[in-house]
């Protein structure tokens, strides 16, 4: 994991320092980060595995524990959380990742912030918004988003830019405040210097979610050597996140659904999506009563520019930020009470 800060490293250190002692197992025993931290119960499940609300030194931690079969998600996803600068607030923090014994082989854990409200799909399940909740989430969204796609030059180093590859509102966390980050890095990939090209050779365009999959990875269009496309799959996955968001905001909101749950089944395969959203051009319904409610009027415009078909016809996660100054926030912030707040 290059320069990570993992604890297997000061767990070898130890065992290299007491070697010949006779006591190199129970040194190891007391550095190992995995050995101080308890598990309290699982909070979610993934992809990859569970994970566990822990509990270290009196603080709350989530612990993503992987089997050693997913090593490689494992030491990617440590990876990208180790990308030089990647520290913002709506961006989900990384702690450390640890190598756990466990019988005769070990376990992979990944310490990371913890966020007691869960998911963003969790809280859309059991709460519905007002409008400024509603515009806090999609901007703190679009903020988190802006910061990891954008290369950023500080000196001689530089944060490369990062797509996600796999957004959805299951891997948009809720924090306290009520703001959002953005978490699970398992499938990123970093752009390369200025070359315009990602940082894995032998990409798999069609990992990531089927039912929030872009036209253009269901066609097979996408040039998948191109950092850009990456960018642009992720502000569809945004979009489809955004009528997420708007299902839930008012007075009138109505139930929580998964993007395209009235025109596909529960797990649909990629033919499925493909006739949906390629052939015939269908995207997630946009209640005609939303055009009487000022919030709703505007998030519809972003999704709707969001999902479009041609990529490069999409907006960016700067403009979607800055449409929601431009049109939005001040005045929600005050109609609903809280005009001193200032947005993360
Ligand atoms: P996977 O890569 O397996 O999909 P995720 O990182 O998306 O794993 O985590 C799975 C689920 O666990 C999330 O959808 C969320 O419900 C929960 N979760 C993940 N990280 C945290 C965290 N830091 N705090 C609270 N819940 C979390
Ligand atoms: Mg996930
Ligand atoms: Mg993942």
């Amino acid at each position: 994991l290059g320069s990570l800060p993992t604890f297997e490293d000061d767990l070898l250190e130890t065992t290299n320092m007491t070697s010949g002692s006779g006591s190199g197992q129970r040194l190891l025993e007391q550095r190992t980060i995995a050995r101080q931290i308890k598990k309290i119960e699982i909070v979610g499940k993934g992809r990859y595995g569970e994970v566990w609300l822990g509990e270290w030194g009196g603080e709350s931690v989530a612990i993503k524990i992987f089997t050693s079969q997913d090593e490689d998600s494992w030491a990617r996803e440590g990876e990208v959380y180790g990308t030089y600068m990647l520290h913002h607030d709506n961006i989900a923090k990384f702690i450390a990742c640890d190598k756990r014994p466990l019988n005769l082989g070990f376990e992979l854990w990944m310490v990371m912030e913890y966020h007691h409200n869960g998911s963003l799909l969790d809280f859309l399940l059991i709460h519905s918004l007002t409008a400024y909740q509603a515009q806090r989430f999609v901007y703190s969204i679009a903020s988190g988003l802006h910061y990891l796609h954008v290369d950023i030059q500080t000196g001689a180093q530089i944060k490369p830019g990062i797509a996600h590859r796999d957004l959805k509102s299951k891997n948009i966390l809720v924090k306290s405040d009520h703001s959002c980050c953005i978490s699970d890095f398992g499938l990123a990939v970093r752009h390369v210097g200025a070359t315009g090209h990602v940082d894995i050779s032998s990409i798999n365009p069609r990992q990531g979610t089927k039912r929030y999959m872009a036209p253009e990875i269901l066609d097979g269009s996408i040039n998948y050597t191109k950092f850009d496309s990456y960018k642009m799959v992720d502000m569809y996955c945004f979009g489809l996140i955004i009528w997420e968001v708007a299902r839930r905001t008012s007075n009138r909101a109505e139930e929580y659904q998964l993007p395209y749950f009235q025109h596909v089944s529960h797990d649909p395969s990629m033919d499925d999506m493909r006739k949906v959203v390629c052939t015939d051009s269908i995207r997630p319904t946009i209640a005609s009563w939303w055009s009487e409610d000022e919030l709703l009027t505007l998030l519809s415009s972003l999704m709707q520019e969001c999902w479009r078909s041609n990529p490069w016809a999409r907006l960016s996660a700067l403009r979607v930020k800055k449409n929601i100054i431009r049109k939005g926030l001040e005045k929600f912030e005050v109609k609903n009470g809280f005009p001193n707040h200032t947005f993360a």
